[in-house]
Parts: structure tokens; sequence; C-alpha cells
């Protein structure tokens, strides 16, 4: 072997995001340039073309970084050749042949902004967990040069977006090359014209992720626009991404040479490829329709989101003939036949195309995201399938879960490291494992949370004081905001992305109430709020904004505080170091939810309707529980109810709880819920749990259906 250079080595780590979900590696690049890196997003690529080599060897020497950077990248080397994995024992059927996983979004680091919520970042913890557990996987997705909008507020507390375009050199993609060596090309024909796109490669540990891009000089001005941002534009805009995911996205891995066993539509975004796999299919084997498409729907799985409406895509007549046209002449479909795919009544003529009524009529496996979501989404597409009953309906459920080693603070996983078993990492869905945490000593435990509570609070105050100057506010006020929030404090997080449902503005229901709670002289309370509001969503920066006046009120000014511009790096500051996360959605609107998993793992209790994930898991003595699950036709009425039963277990619960102290200043009683909600969740609302299911409940047996029919064959 040669010998590489330091530069060579942090290079080579930086170039694949396994170093993302490694704090050892991570504490590397940091060391180098603490403030550049927090400048730079925590971007190594961008830190790295600041040093020359030998600039760089010297800084290495200084800090005496040489061994820990040679441990880290053996390390790295040792992960990526390891074959002793789970997936090598339990995924084998898969073979060479690996999942396809598509995806309209991705969120992986903060630094790779092609992300807007929690669907992206449920795919980018698949990916990871994944990789960690050896599932022979490869991922499609878009490249979005100016990814979702950056936010900030105007001075009377209204969204802006800004967009900015990223420069390729600066992030860790490559361009990916055809079997004959070229740049990749893959191309889609419509019936106005063809969309090209080129090909970059992401390498998440073991797993690629291939992402395409309009931005080539082959397409049009208007198509060399059509990937610049994730659901930006408009319905037309949306359908020829999703042509491009889809159909793009299966062409692509063929020409990579990649022959998926099965495909696996996270969310309807990426229907058509069903599609391009039944073209295919036909044209390789000369089969007819009907049987192509029960052969491709074998090896297809999707997965649906959510039961709000605004997030099941529709397409009228015209858009569907104007980019499927070419396709359905292949396919030999009529314009109807076509239109029927994407219709729950195929004959209704004025009904329009659904693309997640395609992607159940591709899939032969079918899942919800948690057990509640399960029975609401069995009930709200019933009439798919007029002749079963709700029960018999072919949609199941795995429970999301996220990526521990992502979501996890170092000084949390320092203590899981001295009280679990030693491979802890790799046994995280294991309840037996979790168990041991019980043995923790409360102080132990109580001070790491206090560590990181403080963190949270010194990073909300430099932020502030961040953007009170970028705003040029007078440096008193600027000092004020720099300070605001309490250590000491009850400090209860809300944060995620400001769609209506969520109801963010819940706990403001009451002001007079939730004033008397936040100025309590002894056992008082402090709220922090981050979150976006989608671009064209009115009712949402509504909330946003009006959260944000009230946060002025000098009844609240420095104990509600507005994070702005919520992304991974956020939200991994909040999840790991509040005392309480709450969760309102109005129920049963919350597919699952995933904030509040990370949460667990740090030690947070969470505080939250009984909805999504939450529903399954909270059992009277590991977090709280907000009403008890019923609901109303009137949506003001459920909301006026729900307010009160926050404001309730609040008051009767949370906050007595909290304040209740030993003589060490302890809370232990608080302290035992937090090793409960660590005991009891941690290895059920994990990735690695549920890739697991994943691989045995859909992916073998789509990979297994797949190779039987071609057997019969
Ligand atoms: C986890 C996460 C989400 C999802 O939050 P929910 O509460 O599940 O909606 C959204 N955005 C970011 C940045 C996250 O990290």
């Amino acid at each position: 072997m040669t010998l590489m250079s330091m530069h060579e080595k942090l290079w080579e780590m930086a170039n694949n995001l396994w170093w993302s979900w490694h704090p050892e590696v991570n504490n590397l690049f940091a060391e180098i340039d603490p403030i550049r890196w927090s400048q730079l997003d925590h971007n190594p690529v961008l830190l790295l073309r600041e040093f020359q080599p030998e600039q760089l060897e010297k800084r290495a020497k200084e800090l005496v970084l040489h061994s820990r950077v040679n441990w880290a990248y053996r390390r790295w080397q040792e992960y990526m050749a390891s074959t002793k994995t789970w997936g090598g024992t339990h995924a084998g059927v898969l073979g060479q042949r690996p999942v396809a996983y598509f995806s309209a979004e991705f969120g992986l680091h903060e630094s790779l902004p092609i992300y807007s919520g929690g669907l992206g970042i449920l795919a980018g913890d698949h990916l990871k967990s994944a990789s960690d557990l050896g599932i022979p996987l490869v991922a499609v997705g878009l490249f979005y040069t100016q990814g979702y909008f950056k936010q900030s507020l105007s001075p009377d507390g209204w969204q802006q977006e800004a967009y900015t375009q990223v420069e390729i050199p600066t992030l860790p993609l490559e361009a990916a090359h055809d079997k004959q060596g070229q740049e990749l090309r893959i191309s889609v024909s419509t019936r106005g014209g063809t969309i090209y796109a080129r090909v970059w490669r992401v390498n998440v540990g073991r797993v690629r992720l291939y992402l395409l891009d309009a931005n080539v000089p082959e397409n049009s001005d208007e198509d060399r626009h059509l990937t610049a941002r994730l659901y930006g534009g408009d319905q037309r805009t949306r359908i020829r991404q999703e042509v491009l995911l889809g159909i793009g996205g299966v062409r692509a891995l063929a020409a990579l040479g990649i022959q998926p066993a099965v495909i696996h539509m996270n969310e309807g975004h990426s229907a058509f490829a069903g599609l391009e796999v039944i073209r295919a299919r036909i044209k390789e084997d000369e089969v007819k329709f009907d049987d192509a498409l029960r052969d491709a729907a074998n090896g297809c799985v999707f997965t649906t989101h959510t039961p709000v409406p605004a997030g099941h895509d529709r397409f009228n007549n015209d858009l569907i003939e104007e980019h499927l046209g070419p396709m359905r002449d292949e396919l030999q479909l009529s314009h109807d036949a076509l239109m029927s795919l994407g219709r729950v009544q195929p004959q209704d003529h004025g009904e329009a195309f659904c693309m997640t009524v395609l992607a159940f009529k591709l899939s032969r496996r079918a899942n919800a995201v948690s057990a509640l979501h399960g029975i609401v989404s069995r009930r709200m597409w019933a009439s798919l399938w007029p002749w079963r009953s709700d029960d018999e309906i072919p949609i199941g459920h795995i429970t999301n879960g996220v990526h521990v080693p992502t979501w996890l603070a170092p000084q949390m996983r320092m203590l899981y490291d001295r009280v679990l078993p030693s491979n802890w990492s790799q046994r995280t869905s294991d309840p037996q494992m979790w168990a041991d945490f019980d043995s923790v000593s409360p102080g132990e435990l109580w001070e790491t949370h206090t560590t990181l509570k403080n963190g949270l609070i010194t990073y909300v105050r430099s932020r502030q004081a961040i953007v009170a100057r970028k705003n040029n506010l007078p440096e008193h006020v600027v000092e004020e905001l720099g300070n605001v929030l309490d250590p000491r404090v009850l400090t209860i997080g809300f944060a995620r992305r400001f769609a209506p449902y969520k109801r963010a503005g819940l706990i403001l229901n009451k002001l007079e109430l939730l004033s008397e709670l936040i100025n309590d002289p002894e056992r008082p309370i402090q709220l922090v709020f981050s979150g976006k509001a989608h671009p064209a969503d009115e009712p949402g920066k509504r909330i946003l904004q009006e959260i944000i006046h009230i946060s002025r009120d000098s009844r609240f000014k420095g104990k509600i505080v507005f994070l702005e511009n919520y992304d991974i790096s956020r939200a991994r500051h909040l999840v790991q170091g509040v005392d309480v996360w709450l969760n309102n959605p109005r129920r049963p609107l919350e597919a699952s939810g995933t904030s509040g998993q990370k949460v667990v793992l740090n030690g947070g209790l969470n505080c939250s309707i009984l909805d999504g994930w939450w529903a399954e898991a909270y059992d009277g003595s590991n977090g709280f529980a907000i009403g008890t699950g019923r609901t109303h036709v009137n949506s003001d009425i459920q909301d006026r109810r729900d307010a009160d039963d926050l404001y309730r277990v609040l008051k009767e619960e949370v906050i007595p709880l909290y304040y209740d102290r030993d003589r060490d200043d302890l809370p232990q009683a608080w302290i035992k819920r937090m090793k409960r909600t660590i005991t009891t969740l941690g290895w059920r609302f994990n990735a690695d749990r549920m890739v697991m299911d994943y691989v045995r409940e859909t992916y073998v047996p789509a990979a297994g259906g797949l190779s039987c029919e071609t057997k019969v064959r």
C-alpha cells in the first residue's frame, strides 16, 4: 500500500457521509478550524478546500491529530470492507440485485440541502441504517441546485425565503459514469420534447445515492431550472420532476448496470418508476401489459406517509398526456386506460390522476408508517379494493424510527458506552440490551442532560445575537437577545415544519394561562420554537408570525424564543438539549412523526397528543400524553379541547414532576421517567429496527416473488 498523506485521508473521508455519524471524525474536522467549521455549515469538503496539503499537515502536527486521523481512517476502511453484518445473514436473497430506494428528498446532513422535513430525514436515516446493517441498497433522488429555502423574518415577523445556488465542487458529489466510462446522461421524452439529466453519486457509508440533475446544456432554459428547487414551482414543474425521478431514476440505474430486485417507493412522488419497470419488461420479453404489471408489482414496495390531502399529488388529463404520452404509446395503453391507473374509480372521467393511487396499484406490498396510520390509511384507501372489508385492505404498517448514531449527543453516547454492553451500537433493536440503561446513576444522567441543556441555551443565545446583528439592531438589543432563556427553567421545545395540522400555535390558545405558567415565580417554564412554513402556505406563515409577535410581548420576552431557519443542525441541538418535546398535531393527521424519537435517545421527555408513533409508544410512565386520543368532527372544538388538555398536563403533571427535587436538587421521579423513556422506547423507535422490518416483511418477500416468477417462466 502506498503511504497516503493526511490530506488524502481526510479528503477521502470527507467524500463519504459516513463521517457525519461518527463523532470522532466529526471532531477531527471541527478541530482543524472550529470557527470556519461552524461558518461552513459543518461541510468538510469546503473546509479542506481552504487548506493546501502542506498547510494541513502543519496544522495536524500542531494539534497532534496524526494518530487520530489514522485511527479514524482505519475504522472507516474496516467498516467499508466488513462482511459480517446483519444484512449478510438476513438479506442474502437480495445478493447481487439490490433494493432501489426512491425518494424526492434525502435529509443526510445540514451541508447537503436536499430535504425539507421529516420525510427527507427519514429517507436519510433509512440509508444510514441500511449501510450499517449491510443491506444491499442503492438510492435514487433529485439534486436540487438551490435546495430548499433559507428562512429569515421580516421586521414584522413574516417569513422570508432565500435561495442560494450551491456549487457542485463544494459538496461530496461525484459524476456517475456509464458502462463506457462517459459521464452519464439519461433522458425522458414527453409530447413536448425531451428532458435530460446528469447523475451525481453521493456515498453514504456503503450505500450509493444517485441524484438526477436537470441543469445540463442539452435542456431548454426552462428545464435547466427544473430541479433547482425542492417542492418549488407549479403542478407542471412537479410532474416533470416526478417523471425524472421515477422514469429517469430507473433508466439511470439500468445505464449504471444496476438491476434492482426490489423498487421501494418512499411516498408517491416516485411512482412513475413502476411504469418504467413495466415498459422495460414488455420491451425485453414481449409480454402483455397485464402480465408485466403483475410481475413488476411483485417487486415493488410502497410506503405512504400522510393522510393530509396536500401530500398526495394529483395531475389533470393534459399534464398526464403531455408527460406520459410517449410512455403510454410504448405500453400500448389508451389515454383513458393510463388515467385509470391513477384513479380510485377507474371509469370516473372527472377524477384526476393521483400518484398515491398509482403507487398502490403498482405495488403488491404497501405500508403506512405507524400502527394508527395503518388503520387510517386502510380506511382512507378502502375504495381501491371495494370488495374487501376494512381489515382486509392490503396496507400494513412499519413504524418509523431514527438513526441512533446521527441523533445521539456525543455526551450521551459516552454514557451509553459506559452502562450498555460494549457492542450496544450493533444491537439497538434488542430490548434486552437497552434494559441495562436502568443501572445508570441518577446524578450522572442528570448531569449529562444538564450539560446538553446548557449547550442548547448557549447555542440559541448565540444564534439570536447573530441574527440581531445581521438585522442591524442596536447593540443593547443584541445583548438582550443574546441573553434569552434561563438554564434553571423547565425548557419545552417545539420544532417541525409549520404545516397547520401540526398546530404550532396550540399552546398560545389561552395567553393568560400561558403567561401564568411562564411567569410563575417558583416553577416557571420557557419555550423554544423553530420551523419553516412551505413558501405557498399562508396559514402556516400566519401561525409563525403570531408566535413571533407573542415572543415580543413584554410578558414573554426572553421566555418564548424563535430559532430561525430550522435545519438538521438546529434539530440536533434542540432534540439533544430540551427537557420536554411538545408535539400536538390534530389527531390522526400525524402519520408518525420522528422528532420525538430523537429526543427519547437523549433523555428528553415527550409531551404529545396520542397520534402517530406516540399512540403506540406511551405507556403511562415513559413521557406525557395530552388528552386520551378522542377527536371531534369540528376542528375548532377539537383544538380547544386539546389546548385545555395541554394546559392541564403541564400544570398537573409535567411542571410538578420537574420541580420536585431532593436534597441534592435532583428531580428523582423525573430522572426515573427519563430512564423509562430510554429503556422502553429506544429499541423500538430506531431506524435499525425499522430497516430490519422492511427487509423481513417487504424486501425479502418482494425479491423472492420476482425470482419465483422467473423460475416458473
Ligand atoms: C426530525 C426532523 C423533522 C421531522 O419532525 P416531525 O416532528 O417528525 O415532523 C423535520 N425537520 C428536521 C430538520 C428534522 O430533523
